[in-house]
């Protein structure tokens, strides 16, 4: 679905008080009753409430269900999007949102800027998007599926990736910096760079390899293993490292020479993320050792001469005495085993796979980008959405209808 904000700088107080209460009402009501929604707003009831419901049902932020007994509406993925998007606006971690640069099977991807015009990256989870291999296998299931649960697993998944996202920056893993999180939605750091499966060439294919490696076997030393470990996870970022030049113990920087070059991964995309305990731990480590392997084999024509690296040897590192557990302080944190488990659950269930499918499923993605769901770039850099999150005065305003407003 597409994230129209033009509604956003129209809506009163009131809107947002109502559009809230729905949310609210949604904890326990698939739908929540009208006389409720009013109960919950806060506002006295009457016309004004009716007027706010009638604004946000035309701004497809919330949906009139008809065919149920009582008369009510249900929150849209359109309408969880305001809040959460009023919400990073109110803490001002987001001033405005510009073009969309990727749409995965479970995510969009967009560039905002702060208000001092410094650009992020908003990522919106949206477990409830069907992919083209689970609509066939999950049909019935998904059928019987409530919205709520498609808006509490999206929830569920962007607080997963804020938590690893904050653990893994404070164990020096590079990874962007998470700024903020909100419902569905995880604000951080953009990273300048190509995702690895953009690149045809490298010049030390064999160092870069190395170095995937090591992250790999890094993260299992914190008890952890990435679970979609691949070329659209991991971001190629071309640093500069400025020529100097030595003499004695002094370094001094040689002007007007060309700065060297050095690729540094960057590792995105971390709702999959397992312990090194998971019971299929050792299927999803090989799993991201071979993704590395092909891929190096297919695109740079590099093949390691070393076997390996094994689950047993990682499973070693993370054994150490010296080792520190993350896989644990995510919980400490805040993502609970409990909550682990039912995020899993879903994924299983409506068949997240990842970017890529893996063996065994009849392609893996190489050379078919589309299929897999996952594109980057230039297509979807057309799909300009550059707007002002908020109304001229700088508060809510009143309220335009925009039929572009979509909900699911
Ligand atoms: P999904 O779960 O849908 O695969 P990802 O987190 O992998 O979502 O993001 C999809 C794409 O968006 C990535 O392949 C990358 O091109 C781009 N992307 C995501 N996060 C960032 C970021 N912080 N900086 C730059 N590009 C990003
Ligand atoms: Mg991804």
């Amino acid at each position: 679905m597409k994230l129209d904000t033009k509604a956003l700088r129209y809506l009163t107080t009131e809107d947002w008080r109502v559009l809230t209460a729905v949310e609210m009402g949604s904890k326990n009501h698939e739908i929540v009753p009208t006389p409720l929604i009013t109960q919950l707003s806060g506002l006295r009831g009457g016309s004004g409430v009716h007027k706010c419901i009638s604004t946000l049902a035309k701004a497809n932020l919330i949906a009139r269900m008809k065919n149920a007994k009582y008369d009510g509406y249900r929150l849209t993925y359109g309408g969880l999007d305001y809040l959460a998007l009023h919400t990073h606006l109110k803490r001002q971690t987001l001033y405005s949102t510009g073009n969309c640069i990727g749409v995965g099977k479970e995510s969009d991807i967009y560039v905002v800027a702060s208000s001092t015009g410094s650009q992020f990256v908003l990522k919106i989870h949206r477990l409830g998007r069907i992919s083209f291999r689970s609509i066939k296998n999950n049909r019935d299931y998904l059928r019987h599926r409530s919205n709520a649960s498609w808006m509490y697993m999206s929830r569920l998944s962007a607080l997963k990736e804020f938590t690893f996202m904050k653990v893994l920056r404070e164990n020096g893993f590079r990874v962007p910096e998470p700024v903020a999180q909100s419902r569905h939605t995880v604000v951080m750091e953009l990273i300048d760079a190509f995702p690895l499966r953009q690149i045809q060439e490298v010049p030390n294919p064999a160092g870069l390899y190395a170095e995937l490696i090591d992250i790999v076997l890094r993260l299992a030393s914190f008890g952890l293993i990435h679970g979609d470990f691949n070329e659209f996870n991991i971001l190629i970022r071309e640093d500069e490292i400025p020529a100097v030049e030595t003499s004695g113990d002094t370094k001094t920087d040689i002007p007007d020479s060309k700065p060297a070059i050095t690729l540094t991964p960057v590792i995105i995309d971390f709702p999959q993320m397992v312990s090194i305990d998971h019971t299929n731990a050792e299927m999803y480590f090989d799993r991201d050792i071979n993704c590395i392997k092909r891929f190096f084999e297919r695109r740079f024509n590099f093949v390691s001469d070393e076997p390996g690296p094994f689950f047993a040897d990682a499973k070693m590192l993370a054994g150490a005495p010296e080792s520190k557990r993350l896989d644990v302080e995510v919980e400490a944190s805040g993502f609970s085993k409990k909550m682990a488990r039912e995020l899993e659950k879903y994924m299983q269930e409506v068949g997240v796979e990842g970017d890529v499918s893996y063996e065994g499923s009849g392609h893996t993605g190489e050379g078919d980008s589309d299929a897999s769901g996952t594109s980057s770039g230039a297509e979807e850099s057309s799909d300009d959405l550059s707007q002002d999150l908020r109304g001229s005065d700088g508060n809510d305003g009143l309220f335009k209808p925009s039929n572009e407003v979509e909900s699911e």
